[in-house]
């Protein structure tokens, strides 16, 4: 009978949007005390729009410091790229050719354009260089934030804005319901973390954080007696979603992270996460 169960149980679950893949990884659903969220794509909607175009040097104007991120970001896939060269469509800017281009795992992206080198990076990447912070940095909580660096000067920032999931909130106040605490981590700035993190009512959130910072962080919260759940789309999550005692990779990110995980959340929706353990509870409690 125990089998017929599951059976019935993981077909139901996939059509809720849930895709499980090993059957443990269903059973132990419902021994999470904490689960670990990233933010783009599965509380926000993991669409930016550019909200603002700063300059922070006389050397250029909007256009250009656009066009020269935008050459950088058509070697990227990140939902921040996709935004950014949504933009320079509207504009109709024409994208300029890009040499030497490297991703800066967590941080942003690098390269040549027309003999110049430039870096389109996060807030923490200029800390962790040693950059000033610039008097005009004025973008507001809910915005993420990438500089323009032109060889080693500051030459303005593109503010992003996405939206927080309409199921999100709710998704969170089921889980607070069953005694399951939620952190956000996620490597976009403190700013946007502390405001996603409040506005959902979440336990905590740690931002700011590099790839491997991941891993170490469910460890951390292993180490102090929690079952940890965490969600990722990314290549840069397969370790951490390795490491935690069920890893749930989100929508249509990659193949990796789907790969690594026990469950996968077909449509990117918080809320599956919750049924899927209220789900696995009632199911073992028919079982005993
Ligand atoms: P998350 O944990 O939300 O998935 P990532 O690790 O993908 O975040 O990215 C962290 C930060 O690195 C972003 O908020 C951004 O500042 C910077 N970044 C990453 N990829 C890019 C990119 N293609 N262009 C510009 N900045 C990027
Ligand atoms: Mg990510």
């Amino acid at each position: 009978a125990v089998p017929l169960v599951v059976a019935k149980s993981t077909a139901l679950s996939a059509k809720h949007g849930l895709l499980i893949k090993n059957r443990t990884a269903f059973e132990n659903s419902r021994k999470i005390t904490t689960i670990v969220f990233d933010k783009t794509g599965t509380l926000t909607v993991g669409k930016f729009e550019v909200s603002k175009i700063v300059l922070l040097d006389k050397g250029v104007d909007e256009k250009e410091l656009i066009r020269l991120a935008s050459a950088l970001e058509q070697n990227s896939e990140h939902p921040i790229a996709t935004g950014i060269l949504q933009k320079v469509k509207d504009l109709k800017i024409t994208i300029p050719k890009a040499e030497n281009f490297k991703a800066i795992t967590g941080q942003g992206v690098e390269a040549t354009v027309a003999g110049k080198k430039i870096r389109v990076v996060s807030p923490g990447y200029l800390k962790e260089h040693k950059f000033t912070m610039p008097d005009g940095f004025t973008a507001n909580d809910s915005e993420t934030v990438v500089f323009v660096l032109i060889y080693n000067k500051l030459a303005g920032y593109i503010a992003l804005s996405d939206k927080i999931r309409p199921e999100s909130a709710e998704a969170i106040k089921t889980l607070k319901d069953e005694n399951i605490k939620s952190i956000l981590l996620t490597g976009d700035n403190n700013k946007v973390a502390a405001s996603v993190s409040k506005t959902l009512g979440m336990d905590s959130f740690i931002a700011e954080v590099l790839p491997h910072q991941k891993l170490e962080k469910i460890k951390e919260l292993q180490g102090k007696g929690e079952f940890v759940a965490m969600t990722g789309d990314g290549v840069n999550d397969a370790p951490a979603l390795a490491q935690a005692d069920i890893g749930i990779a989100v929508g249509s990110g990659s193949d990796i992270a789907a790969e690594t995980a026990g469950i996968v959340l077909v449509n990117s929706n918080p809320k599956d996460i919750a049924s899927l353990i209220l789900f696995g509870k009632a199911t073992y409690r028919k079982m005993v």
